[in-house]
């Protein structure tokens, strides 16, 4: 093969020796071709995240079936049943609805999915996600007690968008100390916080100074997407 795309496994070499090794780092692949992500595959590269349902599956079927895949964007509860068969984890679970539909799909398949509430921390109105409030009352609540095919492993969020470095520090901690008050105060078979996904290219390193321990790293690993592929 020509294209040995070096770059990309220089980028994660870089990357994977700058963070903590008790830190996941989910090599986000959106917009990016099945030759790439077989090439950070051979370097050793198991995590990968996706944004889009029919650009996942396109790539699932594509590639090695050991690869864990990450969906990370916005998920509709009528998609659930496309990715249900292999889908590593959810991270951007915010809807109650969406998690019936997770819970129902993966009994069907005999799966228990791995999950993380999408908690909205940003300034910005654009980014989905629950208010603690509402997250925390799901949490306790006697519906979810009942579920078995859905495990809550923790919590996601995206900060803003901004230049502000402070801004982005407290919400990152506001998110480490929703986690940690989860964790103690919440007891619900399917709940058990222990991944906390926070932190992409630009603010990875801040956000693992405030407890994170998944980063979701596109840009850096692979360079600039060209544009957004459409769902
Ligand atoms: C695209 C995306 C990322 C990666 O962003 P980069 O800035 O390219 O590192 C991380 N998380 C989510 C939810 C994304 O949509």
């Amino acid at each position: 093969m020509m294209m040995m795309y070096d770059d990309i496994k220089e980028n994660l070499k870089e990357i994977k020796k700058q963070i903590p090794s008790h830190i996941t780092l989910v090599a986000v692949s959106k917009s990016q071709s099945v030759d790439k992500i077989k090439a950070a595959y051979d370097a050793g590269y198991m995590d990968f995240g996706e944004n889009y349902v029919q650009e996942m599956i396109e790539k699932y079927e594509h590639l090695p079936k050991d690869i864990r895949w990450h969906f990370i964007g916005h998920l509709q509860s009528n998609k659930v049943k496309y990715i249900i068969s292999f889908v590593h984890i959810i991270h951007g679970v915010d809807s109650f609805k969406l998690i019936q539909e997770i819970n129902q799909q993966a009994l069907k398949h005999n799966r228990v999915i791995h999950c993380l509430l999408q908690i909205h921390i940003a300034k910005e109105e654009t980014k989905f996600g629950f208010n603690e409030d509402d997250a925390f009352q799901i949490l306790n609540s006697n519906e979810l007690k009942t579920m078995k095919n859905i495990k809550i492993i923790g919590l996601m969020g995206m900060a803003t968008n901004t230049d502000n470095i402070e801004l982005v520090k407290t919400e990152f901690i506001g998110l480490k100390k929703f986690f940690d008050k989860i964790k103690e105060d919440v007891q619900t078979p399917c709940v058990n916080m222990k991944i906390l996904s926070m932190g992409m290219s630009d603010d990875y390193t801040i956000a693992i100074e405030c407890g994170s321990n998944m980063i979701r790293i596109g840009t850096m690993i692979f360079g600039e997407r060209k544009r957004s592929i459409k769902q």
